[in-house]
């Protein structure tokens, strides 16, 4: 009884992220936003060293530039703890992204037209996938993080399945590696052989910030900083672990599901 008198109360839970907005997206931290990216050269001072991924870059006192690496940020809030000033988190949970240097933001003048580019091309790849679409989770040396994110993508509220997805045991029958880990000297002939084994069209999405970059750990003696070096990555997703709606983002930007042009918040 009290399962069906919540049910009556709450209604439909699932989110209708893409096709429109909900609010689920406001409560995370999606990312690392730049609220002054030319500050006087004064307030620029110990910027990088307040961060343990070295996310923060500082460009020459001249040019005065900051920008964030989202790729190496693993969101731990130092930097906008200690300098609200400049940083802020922003609610932004589509932060998915095919080009790895569109992650150091505020973006360079002509890297939209390159994103675009590379967009436009991985859709003309993948266009056969569009209606169903397999995906191949593979731990390449995750801390578990990205794992409880994904598996968060199954339940009601973000209901993989209703987009056409699903996931498989199998390389064989999959078109997306979605890749967790720093991917760890252990763990590359596992990945490129879970590649090598799936059929064309595929897509290599690198999850979070420790596929993306090596995040906290970056390259080291077990791992080459990032799966990029293993594998040919199609869509970077940052987050330390990124939220289900980034993952659900760089899934639809994956198989081509996404406007080019499209940019929005939920
Ligand atoms: S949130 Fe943490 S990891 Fe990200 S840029 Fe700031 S200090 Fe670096």
């Amino acid at each position: 009884m009290p399962w069906v008198l919540r049910g009556l109360r709450d209604g439909i839970v699932t989110t209708g992220y893409p096709r429109r907005v909900d609010g689920y997206g406001a409560g995370f931290r999606g990312a690392v936003r730049v609220l002054e990216p030319e500050p006087d050269p004064s307030l620029t001072s110990g910027l990088p060293e307040l961060c343990p991924t070295g996310a923060i870059l500082v460009e020459s006192a001249e040019a005065r530039a900051v920008r964030i690496d989202r790729g190496r940020c693993i969101l731990c809030g130092r930097c906008v703890g200690a300098r609200p000033d400049l940083f802020a988190f922003d609610p932004l949970v589509e932060v998915a992204t095919s080009s790895r240097r569109a992650l150091v933001v505020p973006e360079e003048p002509d890297e939209d037209d390159e994103v675009r580019r590379i967009r436009v091309q991985l859709a003309r790849r993948v266009r056969a996938l569009r209606r169903s679409v397999h995906i191949r989770h593979l731990d390449a040396g995750s801390d578990g993080a990205e794992e409880a994110e994904i598996a968060a993508l199954t339940g009601p509220i973000y209901d993989l399945e209703r987009l056409g997805m699903f996931f498989t045991a199998t390389p064989r029958h999959a078109d997306v590696l979605l890749v967790t880990g720093t991917g760890t000297a252990g763990m590359a002939d596992e990945l490129r052989r879970t590649f090598e084994a799936m059929p064309d069209p595929k897509v290599v999405i690198a999850c979070g910030t420790d596929a993306t970059s090596g995040g906290l750990v970056g390259p080291s003696y077990s791992a080459g900083g990032g799966i990029a070096g293993l594998v040919p990555v199609d869509v970077f997703v940052p987050g330390s672990p990124p939220s289900p709606f980034s993952l659900l983002h760089g899934l639809l930007l994956a198989v081509g599901l996404l406007p080019v042009a499209g940019r929005s918040r939920c």
